[in-house]
């Protein structure tokens, strides 16, 4: 490809090309993503210095949106940074889950007594590690079938807007462990009444159906309430893919950018096949509800050895959310592939970045 840059520009100079050239492959397709969003955490976000570097960084790679997790008095010092520089913030809501703790802020916190409840033999089940793409992830866990979840997630994401001042919001942890099979009153109650309303389902589909049907109503309560707070918030969130009866259901979210894992992190990486035709499905999908909807793919990419990438599966991943026309972008994982060489100018190249900080993007905490 550089070669035949490089020919095409001798032609230019030489003047023996009287058409037009037409721009380089890399940059029309670089132009191609629309929103491109930073997703990293482990990055120190408590002083203005980390603000300004955190909005310098995401400037050079090329991206134009961040999702957050910093507190109230980070989040007061990013936001006129962000502004500066015309970067989108989204403050991440992870509502649902409580290993660290359940979110709190100002008076908003957790309903008492809503967490996901199993049978101790299926809990252990699904405590133990079987496949590396379904990581294990220890509870508590909300269970999202409740409308007081939803309510939760809602009064945290309009307490987030309000106190930040953030452009939208980045809901997380949902649909993953809590994404079916609560076994709690509620849920097994509510999930019976669904299945006598649709005999002709089958135990499983009355599964997926009703789970789907949850996490729907948890996301519009959100967004009902974001865009009474403000019209012009958004919503952005990722898809797990745990969702296995159908891991790439964004499309019957009323979400602007699902970010779709297309390609996830764990080794071994999937088939650039599986990642192409992922990328297909979210293109096809993405108006299939929600005209606003911008179809957007999820690249995992993390440091850890049972994760890490090359610069040249990073590229060929990016290459194949481009391929498929895909306009929304979405790249997550601990902020230590921020100082990988390789990988950040790869970014930089891809999304039409600028400028290179190393070494060591990210300072030491
Ligand atoms: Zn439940």
């Amino acid at each position: 490809m550089r070669t035949l840059c490089l020919v095409l520009c001798l032609l230019t100079l030489c003047g023996c090309a009287n058409q037009p050239v037409a721009a380089p492959p890399a940059k029309a397709a670089a132009n191609h993503l629309d929103w491109k969003c930073l997703w990293v955490w482990g990055l120190p976000r408590k002083t203005l210095q980390d603000a300004q570097h955190e909005v310098a960084i995401s400037k050079s790679l090329g991206f134009n949106a961040i999702a957050c997790d910093g507190k109230t008095q980070y989040m007061k010092l990013l936001m006129p940074e962000a502004r500066k520089q015309g970067l989108l913030v989204y403050a991440v809501n992870g509502a649902p889950y409580g290993q660290w703790g359940f979110a709190k802020l100002g008076t908003i916190q957790a309903p008492p007594n809503c967490v996901q409840e199993f049978p101790p033999e299926e809990l252990k089940a699904m405590s133990v590690q079987t496949d590396p793409d379904l990581p294990v992830n220890p509870g508590p866990w909300l269970c999202i079938d409740r409308p007081e979840a939803r309510k939760y997630a809602a009064d945290l994401s309009v307490a987030m807007l309000k106190e930040y001042g953030v452009d939208g919001i980045a809901l997380d942890w949902t649909g993953y462990r809590n994404y079916r099979g609560c076994q709690c009153e509620y849920s097994r109650v509510e999930r019976a009444k669904f299945a006598a309303a649709h005999p002709e389902l089958s135990a499983e589909q009355v599964q997926k159906e009703f789970s789907l049907q949850r996490i729907e109503l948890y996301y519009q309560a959100v967004r009902d309430a974001v865009l009474a707070e403000n019209p012009k918030a958004r919503l952005m969130c990722h898809i797990y893919p745990q969702f296995a009866a159908e891991p790439l259901y964004g499309w019957r979210l009323p979400v602007e950018h699902p970010a779709q894992t297309v390609a996830w992190f764990f080794k071994p990486h999937w088939p650039m096949q599986v990642v192409e035709q992922n990328c297909a499905t979210v293109k096809q999908t993405e108006h299939k509800r929600y005209a606003y909807q911008v179809g957007t793919g999820f690249i995992g990419l993390d440091m850890a050895p049972e994760a890490v990438k090359t610069p040249d599966r990073l590229r060929q991943e990016i290459h194949a959310i481009k391929a498929a026309g895909l306009k929304g972008f979405c790249i997550a994982g601990g902020a230590e592939f921020l100082n990988d060489q390789g990988l950040s100018d790869v970014l930089s190249q891809e999304l039409g970045g600028a400028a290179h900080l190393h070494p060591a993007l990210v300072p030491a905490k």
